[in-house]
């Protein structure tokens, strides 16, 4: 079977653009590929955080998954940092990584300029190796990200492509291994619709965790009425009627976009019916829509969150099978780039 592997930082609440550029994506996967769904919370301390929310949005994101349709009797859920090989290969990987190919990554240089690239934790410039490790340590064959995560993707396959070239092959062959390539050349799959939901405060920037207001972003677990309050306020503009693609109309596109994939319904049908709204008529529309969406999510989170050991014993046995998967890619690494084995 072929392999695919993602995973969100447990950053802070899961919100909407997680769900429709990533986890809800990934639950029509399952069936057709082995799947690994990680809780990347390594990543999470790369940026000033909160010692006391960590373990919480670990869980969390965790029950999240399996609220929004990961079946683990399919799929392999885990947290990253109780696999210590990812760390592990990230440091391989960091060797074989020239600091330019680091030096080019947008979200970098997007999360540094806050604090200044000065000041900028070393972790956060090498996020982008330890993500590759991720995909990378399971031979995955297939990344389903959102948009934004795509340089780092396209980044992962140089990595790999850099790595066979200087360690595989017949060098590897020599130090008694199987030759032929180390790693897999994963691909990204990014989806048609919702692969970059926008920010209910500005169109033209992404809904992220990471953004300091909640009101530029819907969360999973929002309340019905935080939810009918956010769309209320959210950014509109004061053009005739609703469009999708209007350039000038980046909040329309994107409430619009939104609106489609919740319902379930066709682009044209949604252009259909909201043509001629205004916004008074179809704020309402979208919030009954999201809720609608995602109150059977939230129910199930409830329930998931009440028996925690029921949580730990799938994250326990997620991680037993990618530490099984991942060692095989290690004892690879290890002979191929020389080292000595302990015996
Ligand atoms: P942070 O601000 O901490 O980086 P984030 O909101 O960007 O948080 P991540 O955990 O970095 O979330 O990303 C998890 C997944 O969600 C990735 O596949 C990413 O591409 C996807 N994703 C994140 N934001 C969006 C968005 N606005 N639209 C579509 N997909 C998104
Ligand atoms: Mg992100």
């Amino acid at each position: 079977k072929k392999r695919v592997v993602s995973g969100v930082q447990p950053t802070g609440s899961v919100h909407l653009g997680n769900y429709l550029g990533a986890i809800k994506n990934w639950v029509a996967l399952q069936d057709t590929y082995e799947t690994l769904f990680i809780i990347v919370d390594h990543h999470a301390i790369t940026l000033p955080y909160d010692t006391r929310q960590l373990g919480k949005a670990t869980t969390d994101t965790a029950a999240l998954y399996l609220a929004c349709g990961i079946d683990v009797s399919k799929a392999s859920v885990f947290v990253q940092s109780h696999v210590p090989a990812h760390v592990e290969l990230m440091w391989l990987l960091c060797s074989s990584t020239p600091i330019g190919w680091l030096q080019k990554m947008i979200q970098f240089k997007e999360k540094s300029r806050k604090e200044g690239v000065e000041n900028a934790s070393v972790g956060l410039f090498t996020y982008p190796d330890l993500m590759t490790a991720d995909i990378l340590l399971y031979q995955s064959d297939f990344v389903p990200v959102g948009e934004d995560q795509k340089q780092h993707i396209e980044l992962a396959r140089e990595i790999a492509q850099r790595v066979n070239h200087l360690y595989g092959g017949k060098k590897w062959k020599k130090l008694g291994g199987r030759g032929g390539s180390l790693f897999k050349i994963p691909e990204p799959l990014i989806p048609q619709a919702g692969a970059r939901v926008m920010s209910l405060t500005d169109g033209l920037s992404k809904m992220s965790k990471s953004a300091p207001s909640d009101q530029s972003r819907i969360n999973l677990l929002d309340s019905k009425d935080l939810i009918v309050d956010k769309i209320k306020r959210c950014k509109t503009d004061s053009f005739a009627g609703l469009e999708f693609d209007n350039a000038e109309r980046p909040e329309c596109n994107n409430l619009l976009s939104i609106y489609q994939i919740v319902s379930g319904k066709k682009k044209e049908e949604v252009m259909e019916e909201c043509k001629d709204m205004s916004w008074g008529t179809f704020k309402p529309l979208l919030a009954d829509a999201l809720i609608e969406h995602l109150s059977p999510i939230q129910a199930r989170y409830q329930e998931i969150i009440a028996e925690p050991e029921y949580l730990d014993k799938i994250l326990s046995e997620g991680a037993d099978r990618a530490e099984e998967l991942g060692a095989v890619t290690m004892r690879n690494m290890y002979q191929a780039m020389g080292y000595y084995q302990r015996r």
